[in-house]
């Protein structure tokens, strides 16, 4: 193990010096830290001066329009969180309490919480050892062996419960067989919300990630390729989805300018202006980060290739249909011995690691969900640990935001 570990020399010395700190004693090299300049402080600047720092103002219209351009969505509707984002985008395309709701067990929590807030239950599904994100050979043999059609809806045939809706996720930033899980969903009447919260600048055969389903869902939380602080995004080609998200993000007010009338009981979801202006700046850099997070993958798919014991994970795993924004830069160790050495070797010089999270079927919280065999997915979750990944600027070096 411990040659193993020294032959990571190279791939030690090439993260030091892309984020110019030289030594563990340095400082800390951390997973994923947010790069701004002088247009944030600009922005937000400029939005205090205006008073509209709260949930109305022109930099959310922008930074929805913007939202809307980049990923070719029709609509775009800004929230206070991905989180939140996920749980109105199941509440708009009819997600009930009681229902069924298939995703994932490897992703983060949110996924699940964001089902449970509906009152559904998740149903747990593996993941494919190419993508990382779900399999469409597990969700078709889950709806082939286990549910049957009825009045148009997808009924669980042992529990009599509706399958909803399914939620992939395009995991670290690579994009999920997305057109297959579209074509199965759709034979069996079930609603496809994309958790593509990792996934912003990610692109599978030549279209964004988030805009195949019913609805798309984007965050912007502090490690995120792009963040406003906090926030979440949905898109959609559906001009009623659209509207109905917006209204219920904002207590289903009825538009008057002066009473109060509220035609649903609904939430305070919006995005905060201020927030929305550090969105707006961001967003010009986007393509720039997008470019540079590839390029770094790039250079650490070099070293990686030459590393014995590692492999690194890539977009080109899937079919050459995905390009992936390589939000996080992953590597396979050997096994869950190796992942533990390496994490621990890693993180005692002030480089932070880290591994995938815990399966959700390994919580105590979701153990109980109903769920399939998963055995890419522990394979995955025994192995993957991501790598250092920001832009390499001044703000990297600083501190960083980790979920
Ligand atoms: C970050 C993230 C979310 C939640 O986003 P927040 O803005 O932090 O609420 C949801 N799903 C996945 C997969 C994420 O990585």
């Amino acid at each position: 193990m411990s040659d193993r570990l020294a032959d990571t020399q190279t791939l030690i010395d090439f993260i030091r010096d892309t984020y110019a700190v030289p030594s563990a004693e340095a400082g800390l090299i951390p997973l994923h830290a947010p790069c701004f300049d002088d247009t944030e402080k600009h922005m937000v600047s400029d939005c205090i001066d205006s008073t509209f720092v709260s949930s109305v103002g022109q930099y959310v219209n922008r930074f929805e329009e913007a939202m809307a351009d980049f990923t070719g969505a029709k609509h775009a509707v800004a929230v206070v969180n991905g989180t939140m984002g996920l749980f109105l985008a199941m509440k708009v395309v009819g997600v009930q309490p009681g229902d069924l709701v298939l995703t994932q067990s490897l992703t983060f929590v949110a996924t699940p919480n964001a089902i449970k807030l509906c009152g559904a239950e998740p149903v747990l599904l593996d993941v494919s050892r190419k993508t990382m994100g779900l399999c469409p050979d597990s969700l078709a043999n889950f709806l082939a062996e286990q549910t049957h059609l009825e009045n148009g809806q997808c009924l669980h045939t042992e529990t009599g419960r509706r399958i909803a809706a399914c939620v992939p996720m395009h995991t670290l930033g690579f994009p999920c067989e997305i057109d297959r899980l579209v074509d199965i969903c759709r034979e069996h009447h079930i609603k496809l919300v994309e958790d593509a919260a990792e996934s912003l600048g990610s692109e599978y055969r030549g279209r964004h990630t988030g805009t195949f389903g019913e609805v798309g869902v984007f965050s912007f939380n502090g490690n995120k390729i792009l963040t406003t602080g906090g926030g979440g995004m949905l898109v959609t080609d559906d001009t009623e989805l659209a509207a109905h998200a917006k209204h219920l993000s904002t207590t289903a007010k009825v538009p008057h300018a002066w009473h109060f009338e509220h035609d649903e009981v609904a939430y305070n979801l919006r995005m905060p202006n201020l927030n929305a202006a550090l969105g707006v700046a961001q967003m010009q850099k986007l393509p720039a980060f997008r470019q540079q997070k590839r390029a770094l993958a790039e250079r650490y798919r070099t070293i990686i290739e030459k590393t014995p014991g590692l492999a690194f994970f890539d977009d080109a795993n899937n079919d050459h249909a995905a390009a992936s924004n390589y939000w996080l830069n992953a590597v396979l160790c050997d096994g869950a011995a190796h992942r533990e050495a390496f994490l621990a070797f890693t993180n005692e010089q002030n480089i932070q690691t880290r591994p995938l999270w815990t399966p959700m079927h390994k919580l105590e919280i979701y153990q109980a969900c109903l769920q399939t065999e998963l055995p890419n997915t522990e394979w995955l979750a025994d192995r993957v640990v991501n790598l250092p990944s920001g832009i390499p600027c001044q703000g990297a070096a600083k501190g960083g935001v980790t979920s």
